[in-house]
C-alpha cells in the first residue's frame, strides 16, 4: 500500500511516498520511495524532490498556500519523467505528523470531523504547530477528498505516563482548567526507537520488565524512561521546550529566573518566548552556533563558550538518564537517535563519561565506528546494552496509517525483525 506522509509547517510542508503493508512491516522491509520538501510556503517557495538513486529535483515557484504546495507534491510523485505514480489515486492513504493530541489522543487515529474538532481543541497548547497540521489536513481533502487521512501524534506515547510524572507543583486548577501538565513530544521517535531496542536485546517491546531509556537528540532532544513498552516518562513538558538543552531552546530553566530577567530586561511575554526558544540552548550559551557539529569544530580550534555548551548539553543529559535509571530502578538498554545521537560519538562517549557506576558505559573503538545504523557500542559484557538506533518515525506514521484504514491496528507498529545484535 503506498502511504503518502505529511509533515506540514505553519510555511514548509515535508513529505515521504512509503510502501507499507501488514506483512512488510512485520518483516522490516517495508521503505521510502521518494521524500520532499516545500519552503517557504507564503512567498517563492523552494521545492525539493528526492527518489533514492535519481538526481535530486530543484525548484522554485510561487506558493501561497497549503492546498497549492500540495498539488506541487503530487505533481512531483505523477510527473511523466521523475515521478513514482501513474496516477494520484495509487495513494491509499495520508498520514500526517500531529504535534498535539492533548490527553485526548492516545494513539494514532483516523480523520472524521470528530478528530478533526479534538486536534483543534489542541490549538491553544500547540499555536504554531496544530495549526498547519490542520492546514495540510484539509489541503489534502482538497485535492484527494476520497482518500483517507490518518493523524499520528507526537505526544500520544506519553499518554501512559502516570499522574505523579506529569503533574508539575502548581495549583491543581491550572491543569484542570488550562491542561497544563507534562505531555512530552517525539513521542512517535521513542516509539520507534524503543521497540527496535527492544528487539536488538532479544526482547519483546511489551516485556512488562523491560527497562529502557531513549535518548532523542537533534535540534530538538528528549530523553524517555520506557517500562514494558510505556513511557513513564519523558523530559520535555507542557511544550517542547523543557528538559534538555536543545540548539535553540533553554531546556529546564528556574520559572522565577525568567520572571526576573523580564523585569530586568524589561521584555513581554512575546520576548521572553523568543529569549527562551530561539536564542537560548546551544546557541544562546556559546554565542556560536546551535548547531552541534558547528559547536564540536569550534571548541577544537579553541572556542571556550562553544566547549561550554557542549558541556551543559552533555551534562544535563547525563543527569536525565541517571535520573530515569532511579525512574525504572534499572535500566536494560539504552538507546542514541536524533542527527546528533546517531552521529556523534564524543557527544555519545561525553554524555555517559561517569556513569559507569551505574552500569553504563561506551566502548571507544566501537564507539567510534557507529555511525546512522543500529549498532551496539556498550563493552562486551556490559550490565546496560547501549546502541545507536536511527529514528524512522516517517515509516512509523506509514506503518500507523496503513494499520489504520486496513482495519489491523498493530500496537507498536515496529518489526521485531533485526539483524542480530552483537553480544547475543
Ligand atoms: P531535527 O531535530 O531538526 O530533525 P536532526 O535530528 O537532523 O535535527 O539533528 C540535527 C543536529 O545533529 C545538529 O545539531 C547537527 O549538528 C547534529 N549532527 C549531525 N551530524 C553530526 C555529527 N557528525 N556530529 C555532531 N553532530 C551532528
Amino acid at each position: 500500500m503506498k502511504i503518502l506522509v505529511l509533515n506540514c509547517g505553519s510555511s514548509s510542508v515535508k513529505f515521504q511516498l512509503l510502501e507499507t503493508d501488514a506483512e512488510s512491516a512485520r518483516a522490516g522491509t517495508d521503505r521510502a520511495l521518494a521524500k520532499g520538501l516545500v519552503e517557504n510556503i507564503g512567498g517563492t517557495a523552494a521545492l525539493k524532490f528526492e527518489v533514492p538513486g535519481r538526481k535530486p529535483v530543484k525548484e522554485t515557484a510561487e506558493i501561497l498556500e497549503h492546498t497549492v504546495a500540495v498539488e506541487k507534491v503530487l505533481g512531483f510523485l505523477t510527473d511523466a519523467g521523475n515521478g513514482l505514480l501513474r496516477d494520484r489515486r495509487e495513494i491509499a492513504a495520508v498520514g500526517h505528523r500531529v504535534v498535539h493530541g492533548g490527553e485526548r489522543f492516545k494513539a494514532s487515529a483516523l480523520i472524521t470531523d470528530d478528530v478533526l474538532q479534538g486536534i483543534e481543541a489542541c490549538f491553544d497548547m500547540a499555536p504554531l504547530h496544530n495549526p498547519p497540521n490542520v492546514r495540510g489536513y484539509q489541503a489534502v481533502r482538497a485535492v484527494l477528498p476520497d482518500v483517507p487521512q490518518v493523524a499520528v501524534f507526537d505526544t500520544s506515547f506519553h499518554q501512559t505516563m502516570p499522574a505523579e510524572a506529569y503533574l508539575y507543583g502548581l495549583p491543581y486548577v491550572l491543569y484542570q482548567r488550562h491542561g497544563i501538565r507534562r505531555y512530552g513530544f517525539h513521542g512517535t521517535s521513542h516509539r520507534f526507537v524503543s521497540a527496535r531496542l527492544a528487539s536488538l536485546l532479544g526482547r519483546s517491546p511489551d516485556d512488562a520488565g523491560l527497562r529502557l531509556i531513549t535518548c532523542h537528540l537533534g535540534n530538538g532532544s528528549s530523553v524517555a524512561a520506557i517500562r514494558g513498552g510505556r513511557s513513564l516518562d519523558t523530559s520535555m513538558g507542557f511544550t517542547p521546550l523543557e528538559g534538555l538543552v536543545m540548539g535553540t531552546r533553554s531546556g529546564d530553566v528556574d520559572p522565577a529566573a525568567v520572571l526576573h530577567a523580564m523585569e530586568r530586561e524589561e521584555i513581554g511575554v512575546g520576548q521572553a518566548n523568543a529569549m527562551l526558544n530561539k536564542h537560548g540552548g546551544l546557541l544562546g550559551i556559546s554565542g556560536v552556533s546551535h548547531d552541534m557539529r558547528a559547536l564540536l569544530e569550534a571548541e577544537g580550534q579553541g572556542n571556550a563558550r562553544a566547549g561550554l555548551a557542549v558541556d551543559v548539553f552533555c551534562y544535563r543529559l547525563r543527569k536525565y538518564v541517571a535520573a530515569y535509571i532511579g525512574v525504572l530502578g534499572g535500566v536494560d538498554g539504552l538507546a542514541f537517535a536524533g542527527g546528533i545521537g546517531e552521529n556523534s560519538a564524543a557527544i555519545r562517549a561525553r554524555a555517559l563519561a561517569g556513569l559507569e557506576g551505574l552500569g553504563l558505559s561506551v566502548d571507544a573503538s566501537l564507539n567510534a565506528a557507529a555511525r546512522g545504523s543500529e549498532t551496539e557500542i556498550s563493552p562486551p559484557g556490559a550490565a546496560t546494552r547501549v546502541f545507536v538506533v536511527p529514528t524512522n518515525e516517517e515509516l512509523l506514521i506509514a506503518r500507523d496509517t496503513c494499520a489504520i484504514v486496513s482495519g489491523t491496528p498493530s500496537s507498536s507498529g515496529v518489526t521485531q525483525q533485526s539483524k542480530p545484535a552483537s553480544g547475543e
